[in-house]
């Protein structure tokens, strides 16, 4: 996986902004992927949950009903780009031009393929259930999928093969922002 190197994941609007190293945390952290892809010239932007292992950094699992257009497209080996956002933040300025948002966000480039095995499929999804709601586990908290759930499901494994992570932190950076005595309030609304 190349973070960066290449052109359509360099980040060219605020490079210093970059953050390769947090990519990985923050796609653990998510919890909605918006994913893209193009049909027959048409761009798509769906949201899709999502699991993430930091431990399998190149990899990311997406799931829906077999017949669906996304997960049919990215069986077939449609290329696919990923996003996920986390707000931090929202930042207010005496400015307008200089409200803004804190945020990390990271944007994957991959392909996908379709995981068969029931075993698998079972792992990762009881995985990803324990990522969005830690502590819960199958056969004590609830029950698995039956195969026949899982034979109308559609579970593709993303390989990504290019990511860029990007943040903003801190406060309002406009001209007046940094003097408590100009007209006009300013500062961060945390979320
Ligand atoms: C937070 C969140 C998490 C979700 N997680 C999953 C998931 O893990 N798996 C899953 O299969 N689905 C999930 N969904 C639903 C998903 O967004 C799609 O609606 C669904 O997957 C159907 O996809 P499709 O390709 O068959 O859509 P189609 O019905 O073929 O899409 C046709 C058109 O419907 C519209 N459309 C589709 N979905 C949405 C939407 N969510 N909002 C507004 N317009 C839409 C678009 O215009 C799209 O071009 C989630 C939705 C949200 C908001």
């Amino acid at each position: 996986m190349e973070a960066q190197q290449q052109s359509r994941s360099a980040i060219r609007r605020h490079p210093e902004r970059a953050v390769p190293q947090e990519a990985a945390a923050i796609l653990a952290a998510g919890i909605v992927a918006h994913v893209g892809f193009c049909d027959d010239g048409q761009p798509f932007v769906i949201p899709m949950s999502y699991h993430y292992d930091p431990r399998r950094p190149d990899r990311l699992y997406l799931h829906g009903a077999r017949e669906s257009r996304l997960l049919q497209m990215l069986a077939a080996g449609a290329p696919v780009c990923v996003a996920v956002t986390l707000v931090d933040g929202l930042v207010y300025s005496r400015t307008a031009f200089n409200h803004s948002m804190n945020y990390r966000s990271v944007v994957c480039f991959g392909r996908a393929r379709v995981i068969a095995s029931e075993a698998e499929q079972r792992a990762i999804f009881e995985a990803m259930t324990e990522r969005y709601f830690p502590g819960r586990r199958v056969g004590v908290d609830y029950q698995g999928a039956t195969r026949q759930q899982l034979d109308a499901t559609l579970l593709v494994e993303v390989e990504i093969e290019e990511w860029s992570a990007k943040a903003r932190r801190g406060g309002p950076k406009g001209p007046y922002d940094a003097d408590p005595t100009a007209p006009g309030t300013a500062g961060v609304m945390p979320l």
